[in-house]
């Protein structure tokens, strides 16, 4: 896999300040997103914070309210709920649990009847977990690209939170080695992490970061010097960034749901970079109103970072469990697109070396893609990033790729 390094400019910094907004007017929840979700209320009910408002179709996987309020909007695709901003829950007794004292099938049933998301599109927790052999957990603190900073940060702020959670994954699980994989050059975040470390399965790495070594299978090949194509779970083997270890701990140590992300606002067009603390179900129009955003039509929005984030509408993006990074990037180049100028461009900076031009002139002809091996993209969206004439490759690609899978 070919490393390549994304150079970030110095002067985009993030503070590392944390912006509490916890008083949003209306919360919405997606009913379409990761599977089909059926309402569990109905327009005008009350409901209260942390009450169950949706199953999914099948399984039953929850979605909970992240506010208490009355029930605006119910259809197919969404439910709103307009905060009385009263936060009234129906336990108000709040409870710590001791972790270690779980068993496995009690943390997985917890975070099944909680409805803990994975924030990598990998699977829910509550599966990964359930799993019987469980050799190695990795927590991935890298950054995912340029500019962002978010897991690394949450390991630096929630410490001791992470290692009562990694302690009991220790005795629960038995895992042989827990590793922590930080990006090279946080040497007070190592220090501070090994005088606190007991347990010798428990390591820090520290790594050379290149794009798209986030990407679960390569930081694996890299770390483990092992590759897998597919179930890594078969092999033992279990990714969590930072984000989901602190969403199981909420739930293993208060018994409660998810109802707050920590989102990264990054780019060259905020005024304050900075992290922040959200409702899930938010408006991103809400929480971006913090930040003195000027909305102009050079500013691309994205739900991740400037190569793989998608892009999203400020009307219609809310924030929920997944939503990790926004960033607002200003557009410099022309973005109309062009035909295809056979730079080879995309084939140069492909991490796995797929030649994405021909792959997109064979999806143009209908030729057959097998011999073009696109099941081995990973999805990095680098092809997308360099090409000159502002060709959305990726998104053909990936289109293709689901119908040969
Ligand atoms: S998204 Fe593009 S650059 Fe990245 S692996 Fe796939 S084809 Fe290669
Ligand atoms: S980078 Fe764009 S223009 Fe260049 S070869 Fe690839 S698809 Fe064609």
């Amino acid at each position: 896999m070919k490393k390549i390094k994304l150079e970030e400019n110095e002067t985009i910094k993030c503070s590392n300040k944390v912006i509490l907004l916890d008083q949003p007017v209306y919360v919405s929840f997606s009913l379409k997103e990761n599977g089909i979700f059926l309402p569990s209320i109905k327009k005008g009910d009350y409901v209260y914070q942390e009450e169950k408002i949706a199953i999914k179709k099948g399984n039953h996987f929850p979605i909970f309210s992240s506010v208490s309020g009355i029930v605006e909007f119910v259809d197919t695709n969404r439910i709103v709920i307009h905060n009385d901003f009263k936060n009234r829950v129906r336990e108000h007794k709040i409870v710590e649990y001791s972790l270690n004292t779980y068993t496995k099938l009690e943390v997985s049933s917890l975070l099944f009847q909680l409805g803990i998301i994975n924030s990598l599109d990998e699977e829910e927790p509550y599966k990964l977990l359930s799993k019987s052999v469980n050799k190695t957990l990795i927590i991935n603190a890298l950054q995912q690209e340029a500019y962002i900073y978010l897991q690394t940060f949450l390991l630096k702020i929630e410490r001791k939170e992470l290692i009562e959670l990694i302690e009991a994954f220790l005795e629960i699980y038995n895992f042989e080695e827990v590793l922590i994989v930080v990006p090279r050059n946080q040497n007070l975040l190592l220090e501070e992490w090994n005088l606190c470390i007991r347990d010798s399965r428990i390591k820090m790495i520290e790594i050379e970061e290149y794009y798209s070594l986030s990407n679960t299978k390569e930081l694996i090949r890299t770390i483990k010097r092992k590759s897998y194509r597919n179930n890594l779970i078969e092999n033992g083997i279990i990714v969590f960034n930072v984000s989901t270890m602190l969403a199981i701990y909420g739930a293993l140590k208060y018994r409660r749901p998810q109802i707050k992300a920590t989102v990264q606002f990054t780019g060259n067009m905020w005024k304050n970079n900075c992290y922040m603390e959200v409702r899930i179900g938010t408006s991103l129009q809400e929480a971006i109103e913090q930040l003195n955003y000027k909305r102009t039509k050079e500013v691309l929005l994205l739900n991740g970072g400037i190569v793989n984030g998608k892009v999203i509408n400020i009307n219609d993006c809310v924030i929920d469990a997944k939503t990790l990074v926004v960033t607002a990037w200003k557009v410099t180049k022309e973005t109309v697109q062009e035909s295809c100028i056979k730079c080879g461009k995309c084939s140069k900076v492909c991490p796995v070396n797929l030649h994405p031009s021909l792959i997109m002139e064979a999806i143009i002809k209908k030729r057959n893609l097998r011999r073009f091996e696109i099941q081995r993209c990973i999805d990095c969206g680098l092809c997308n990033y360099v090409c000159p004439s502002n060709i959305d490759i990726y998104k053909n690609l990936k289109e293709a790729k689901e119908k040969i899978l």
